[in-house]
C-alpha cells in the first residue's frame, strides 16, 4: 500500500477547498482495500472512502486515512437477444460508463448521461435525473461489510432504494461498494417526458428517438443548466427537494399560490427546493466568494473560498431563511465532512 501523508484534498473533490487529509491512499484491488482498512484499524485512524468527490464538502482537516476508490473494469456477465447484465467496478467514471453503453445502443442509463461521479456512488445516492433513477437498472451491489468483515452481494430488493438514498446511506460507513451489476435493454423503454428532452428532440427534427439521441439531448440540456465542476466548484444540487404533507401543502398554497410542488401520493408533496431558495431571494447572491448559481438556485458554487466551512455557513443561512419564511427544513444532499 502506497501511503501518502498530509495530502491537500483540493484535486480530489469538486468544491476544491484547501483541506488536508493526514493520510491518503488509492486502491485498485479488493486486496488493497482490505490492507488499507487493516492499516487504519491497527493505527487507530478513522477512514473515509472517496469516489470522484463530487458529492462531498470537506469542512475541516480529515484526521485519518482517505481511501480513494480506483477499482475499475466493465464486464459482460450475460447477454441475450433482448438484454445484458454488466458488472462495473466502483471506481469507473459514471459518465464514461454511460457513454460506453450509449455507444453500443444499450438502453436504460441514457437519461443519466453526464452526471459526475463514480459508479460505486451511483447506488449509494440512488442518482437520478430526467425521470430515471439508477436503481431501476441495478440488479445487485457487491460490497465489503465492515461490521461482519466479509464480502457480500446485496440484491436490489435489499438495497432500500429511495429518493437519493439507499441502505448504503442509511447504514452509513458500514458498506464499501466495490462493484455494481446493471441490467440494460436492447429494446429499451425510452423516457422523453422530463425536463425538456422532447423539445430538444423536436428542435433537432427527431421524431423517432434512440438511446443515442436521448443521451445527446440530455447532454445538451445539462451542459446549459449545470456549472462544470472543473471550472466552477460545486456538487450539483446542494439541497434535497423537501417532502411535506398534504395539509402543509394546502396551508402554504394559501400564502404562496405560485409554490412549485408535485404530488407524490395522497399524503405527500415534493417541493422544488430551487423555488424556495429563489423565493427567499438567494439566486445569484454571492458572499465571501460563495454563491447561489445564477442559472440554478439549487446549486451552491465556490468562487474562490479556500475553506469548506465558508460554504457550509452560506448553506446554513439559506436553510435558516427558508425555515423562517416557509417553516420547511431543507436537508443538504451533499455529504458534510
Ligand atoms: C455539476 C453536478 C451535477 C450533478 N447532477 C446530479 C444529478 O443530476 N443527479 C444526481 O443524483 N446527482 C448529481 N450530482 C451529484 C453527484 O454527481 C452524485 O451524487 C455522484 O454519484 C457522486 O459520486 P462521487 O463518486 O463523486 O461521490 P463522492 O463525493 O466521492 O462520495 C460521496 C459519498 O459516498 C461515499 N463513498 C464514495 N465511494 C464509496 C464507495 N465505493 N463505497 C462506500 N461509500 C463510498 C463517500 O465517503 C461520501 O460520503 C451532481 C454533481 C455535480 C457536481
Amino acid at each position: 500500500m502506497k501511503l501518502q501523508q498530509n495530502i491537500a484534498l483540493r484535486p480530489y473533490h469538486s468544491f476544491a477547498c484547501e483541506e488536508i487529509a493526514s493520510f491518503f491512499t488509492t486502491i485498485s484491488t479488493k486486496e488493497a482495500l482490505i490492507e488499507a482498512i487493516q492499516w487504519a484499524n491497527e493505527n487507530n485512524q478513522p477512514y473515509l472512502i472517496l469516489g470522484s468527490g463530487t458529492n462531498v464538502l470537506f469542512t475541516k482537516q480529515f484526521n485519518g486515512l482517505v481511501i480513494k476508490m480506483e477499482l475499475t473494469g466493465i464486464q459482460k456477465l450475460q447477454e441475450t437477444a433482448s438484454e445484458l447484465l454488466l458488472q462495473v467496478g466502483a471506481g469507473e467514471n459514471w459518465s464514461h460508463f454511460v457513454s460506453y453503453c450509449v455507444q453500443k445502443s444499450w438502453g436504460g442509463l441514457e437519461n443519466l448521461s453526464l452526471i459526475p461521479g463514480s459508479v460505486g456512488v451511483a447506488p449509494i445516492q440512488n442518482i437520478g435525473a430526467y425521470g430515471v433513477e439508477v436503481s431501476e437498472h441495478i440488479i445487485s451491489v457487491d460490497a465489503f461489510d465492515t461490521i461482519k468483515n466479509e464480502w457480500i452481494t446485496i440484491p436490489k430488493q435489499d438495497c432500500a432504494f429511495g429518493y437519493r438514498t439507499s441502505i448504503f446511506k442509511k447504514e452509513a460507513n458500514r458498506y464499501i461498494v466495490c462493484a455494481v451489476q446493471f441490467k440494460l435493454s436492447k429494446q429499451p423503454l425510452l423516457r422523453t417526458d422530463f425536463g425538456g428532452i422532447k423539445a430538444v428532440l423536436h428542435a433537432r427534427g427527431i421524431s423517432n428517438p434512440s438511446v443515442e439521441s436521448i443521451a445527446g439531448a440530455v447532454i445538451y440540456l445539462r451542459s446549459n443548466q449545470w456549472p462544470d465542476p472543473k471550472i466552477l466548484g460545486n456538487t450539483g444540487s446542494f439541497f434535497k427537494n423537501p417532502m411535506i404533507t398534504t395539509t402543509q401543502y394546502d396551508q402554504l398554497m394559501i400564502r404562496f399560490p405560485s409554490l412549485m410542488a408535485y404530488p407524490i401520493n395522497d399524503h405527500t408533496y415534493k417541493i422544488a427546493a430551487g423555488w424556495l431558495i429563489e423565493a427567499c431571494g438567494w439566486k445569484a447572491v454571492t458572499k465571501d466568494q460563495v454563491g447561489c448559481y445564477k442559472d440554478q438556485a439549487l446549486v451552491i458554487v465556490n468562487y474562490g473560498a479556500t475553506k469548506g466551512k465558508t460554504i457550509l455557513d452560506f448553506s446554513e443561512e439559506i436553510i435558516e431563511s427558508i425555515q423562517v419564511k416557509f417553516g420547511i427544513l431543507l436537508e443538504r444532499s451533499v455529504n458534510i465532512l
